[in-house]
């Protein structure tokens, strides 16, 4: 797998509308493997798309990165039923985050309450960029992306 990112798939995200986000929102751009990941802040609240739960570990994986880089720090993956036993996984900076958002929430519970995945350590790297893309690199990627499936 990429060791700036954590994915061997380099173009696989975006995985919804892809020209949509690429051209719209802001993205992580890997500098080892040129994986872009989105990193957008709603206006509202703020929030990016690592914030919001997640249907697969997979998928959660796939935003695992832009989490780190947030927070600056090797966030986790955890696991979270509801009351209904419907599974999702959201990231959180640490233990503290996912008690509190148990707090909030309290229809779900985290059965392990430690991360099902997260990386041993942070590290940062010299060609990551944080931009939006032009319309040539837009291009480029879903041709890379398209080419990859
Ligand atoms: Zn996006
Ligand atoms: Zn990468």
């Amino acid at each position: 797998m990429c060791k700036e990112c954590y994915i061997d798939n380099s173009r696989i995200t975006p995985l919804l509308n892809p020209v949509d986000c690429l051209s719209h929102h802001t993205q992580y751009i890997c500098g080892t493997c040129g994986r872009c990941i989105c990193i957008e802040r709603d206006l509202r609240r703020g929030l990016q798309r690592w914030n919001f739960p997640f249907q697969s570990l997979e998928q959660a994986k796939l935003y695992l990165r832009t989490a780190d880089v947030a927070m600056k720090k090797s966030c986790g993956i955890y696991e979270i039923k509801s009351s209904r036993g419907r599974i999702s996984y959201k990231i959180f900076p640490g233990e503290e985050e996912l008690q509190s958002y148990l707090k909030k929430n309290r229809n779900k519970i985290c059965e392990a309450m430690s991360p099902v995945f997260s990386v041993k350590e942070y590290r940062e790297y010299p060609f990551t960029q944080v931009r939006r893309l032009t319309h040539e690199e837009i291009e480029r990627y879903m041709q890379e992306k398209n080419r990859q499936k």
